[in-house]
């Protein structure tokens, strides 16, 4: 049933857009190489559930979550398709997992151990974490890798489904170290005497730029899926056009006039020069239009216009161009007219990456499925 909203301010996303990006990589990718949709931290921010179903629409035939809860909420909703989690599961959520198709991340000795020990009712499946240079899960030695594949194959209930790595620098023109990452995986990989049925190394920027090669089974697709791209290097070596998925409207609810030397909002840091518009936005950094945004540009009638003053919980205000009525709608992300507000305008504004940016939407946001 359909949920009324009182308050204007929503989050859009845009299905099409993450159709049409995951579309334009399978073409991208060599046949047989399986896409996983990377639908972790609630799809960026744009849904898990929405976005993996869209996924699998436009050709994806896997998921991947960050923790137990994800894939928990994920396969609630979604019965058939495989879900890894790419983080660190305790040993006592693997009769979960294995009841319900759902695949572990392992890199370690005592879990297989203390899994073993466990009443698994099905054949829990999962992928063995290498290492390569990240720093953060995985075997870093043959030796290590070895005798985790030769423990898990010599229980009844779980197997070696895939095997993976993760570079730290596939978004970077200088390949030096990400070559290293991707020779040591080859040779690691060669202490296996039976290849996983899954071996994949490539997040988004491996697949998009780097050698075919490492598309290996499958590819992880995560940023580029919902329309960014993983750096300002990628950006510019981009195979296909993407289509942004998120944008954030909200409309006027008030509209004052202020004359020259009157002020807005806490601290009274703005302050008018001459007689101006001001409007009123209801959103604020409980939303995730964080304080450190004042003074970047919303969409207004197809112009840019500042928020000018501190940024309230709640609200916010800008400088219009000219006055306007409420209801006036107002865009701090996505197109008005020929004028586009990216989530990478907002990154850069805020000094961070464009990944944090949908992240930071709360979820008093409501996001609505276009
Ligand atoms: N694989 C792993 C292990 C990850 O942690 C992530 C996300 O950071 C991804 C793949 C997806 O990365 P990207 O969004 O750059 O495609």
């Amino acid at each position: 049933e359909e949920i009324h909203y009182y308050r204007p301010t929503k989050a859009f996303i845009h299905l099409q857009a993450i159709r049409e990006n995951i579309t334009q990589l399978k073409k991208h990718l060599q046949s047989d190489v399986q896409i996983m949709a990377v639908v972790k931290a609630n799809g960026y921010g744009h849904g898990d559930v929405q976005v993996a179903l869209a996924a699998i629409q436009a050709g994806a035939t896997l998921l991947a979550v960050a923790t137990p809860e994800e894939a928990i909420h994920l396969r609630a909703q979604i019965t058939s398709t495989d879900i890894l989690v790419l983080g660190a599961s305790p040993a006592s959520f693997a009769p979960y997992a294995a009841k319900h198709n759902i695949t572990l991340t392992v890199f370690s000795m005592e879990w297989v151990e203390q899994a073993a020990l466990l009443n698994l009712m099905n054949k829990l499946k999962l992928h063995i974490k290498i290492d390569t240079g990240m720093g953060r899960l995985g075997v870093t030695s043959k030796e290590e890798l070895q005798s985790l594949y030769e423990a898990i194959n010599a229980t009844e209930l779980m197997e070696v489904d895939g095997v993976f790595t993760h570079f730290a620098t596939a978004d970077e023109e200088d390949a030096l170290y990400f070559e290293t990452q991707a020779q040591l995986f080859r040779n690691m990989l060669q202490v296996m005497p039976v290849k996983p049925r899954l071996v994949h190394v490539a997040n988004t920027a491996t697949a998009m730029v780097k050698d075919e090669e490492l598309q290996f089974d499958a590819i992880r697709f995560g940023i580029s899926m919902y329309g960014m791209a993983p750096s300002p290097y990628v950006a510019e070596n981009l195979p296909f056009p993407l289509q942004p998925a998120m944008s954030l409207e909200t409309e006027l609810v008030h509209v004052k006039r202020l004359t020259a030397g009157q002020s807005v909002g806490y601290g009274a840091t703005y302050t008018a020069n001459k007689d101006v518009f001001i409007g009123t936005l209801p959103i604020g950094y409980a939303d995730g239009l964080l304080r450190n945004l004042t003074g970047q540009t919303v969409l207004i009638d197809g112009q840019r216009a500042p928020i000018v003053g501190r940024i309230c919980m709640d609200q916010c205000m800008i400088l219009l161009p000219k006055a306007y009525t409420v209801g006036e709608k107002v865009t701090l992300i996505g197109t008005q007219q020929n004028v586009t507000i990216s989530l990478d305008e907002w990154a850069a504004k805020l000094n961070t990456i464009n990944y944090e940016i949908p992240c930071i939407i709360t979820n008093r946001v409501p996001r609505i499925y276009i």
